[in-house]
Formats: C-alpha cells, structure tokens, sequence
C-alpha cells in the first residue's frame, strides 16, 4: 500500500504546490486519506477492534501523528503536507545559481553561529535556498520568516525562509489575493 501510494502523493502534491492555499488542500487530502485506510484496514481485519487496528498501522509518533507505516518494517507513508507551498515567482534577474560562490555562501550562513535557530533549521531544510525564487542565500541578503499559510500558526512546518524581496512580492500577492475574494 505504502509502495503504491508513495508515487501518487509525490506527483500530485508536487504538481499542486504552486497553487494559493495548497497547504490546506494538502491537510485536507490526508485526513480523507487516513479515513480510507482505517476503512482500508477493517475491512482486512473485520474481527479487530478501532483500537487495534489504530496500533498495528499507524505511528503517533512526532514530528507528525497519524503516519501511516509498515507493521513489518520502516517503511512510513508519505503525509500531502509533507510537501511545502512554493509561490511561483519570477527569478530575480541579477542573481545567478551558477556562481561559483553561492553554495559557499548558502553553507556559511546555516552554520553561522549568529544565524537564528529557526533561520538555520529552515535553511538546512531548503538547501540554502530561497522558497520563493529557488536561488541560493548570499551573505548580503536579507533573509526573513514567513508564515506559509498566514493564518496556518507559528509551527515550523508553516514557515518558510526567503529573501526580503521575495516575502515583500508575496506579502503583495497574498493580500491582492484575498482582496480579490473579498475578504478584506
Ligand atoms: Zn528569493
């Protein structure tokens, strides 16, 4: 099941990850996932309880409850909000990801001792690059925190590093956005 599911979550959450608000799309697709498997699951062990079944095939474990995994071995399915929102932005004209230089810089920052710790976990999780435009950090860019979803909270997995410049184009993008369905 893991096997033949793993594939399909990758592809379509990828495919997905530009769109506005994916990252509800994504929480939503995997609570109606896990109501399949447990139905999935009674179906293939229809003398045990809730309870049982809740055991033998899922992981409460953190970062993430609710993991669907491998009774045999450790192998875990993939969560859709394993996969973060990427805005489609346009790649800032002046900055190229061939500089010699930039994967220097990237490193140097996420070990720089004065970088703050959410800073340096993000950027290790993004490869040193921005979320926004995908190019490298440099040591002269002004790096900030963004909230994925705004109203998604302040845990890791909503928040985001990008360049000043790129949260600025979002920031727009975002209120251009609700604007556009009235909500402000
Ligand atoms: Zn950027």
């Amino acid at each position: 099941m893991i096997v033949q599911l793993s594939p399909v979550i990758v592809g379509w959450t990828n495919y997905f990850r530009i769109a506005q608000r994916c990252n509800r799309s994504f929480a939503a697709s995997d609570h109606v996932l896990t109501q399949q498997l447990l139905r999935w699951a009674q179906r293939r062990h229809p003398r045990k309880g809730m309870r049982w079944i809740v055991r033998r095939y899922w992981t409460m474990r953190p970062p993430q409850a609710w993991t669907f995994a491998s009774p045999k071995d450790s192998s875990r399915l993939r969560h859709h909000t394993d996969t973060f929102h990427l805005n489609h932005c346009k790649v800032r004209g002046m900055a190229s990801p061939f500089d010699g230089n930039l994967v220097y810089w990237s490193k140097r920052l996420r070990d720089h001792p004065l970088t703050r710790t959410t800073v340096g976990t993000l950027l290790g999780r993004q490869l040193g690059k921005c979320a926004c435009c995908g190019l490298y950090f440099r040591d002269s860019d002004v790096i900030e925190v963004d909230h994925i979803d705004p109203a998604g909270g302040h845990h890791l997995r909503n928040k985001q590093a990008l360049h000043r410049h790129c949260h600025h184009v979002k920031t727009v993008q975002n209120q251009d956005h609700r604007r556009r369905r009235g909500e402000t």
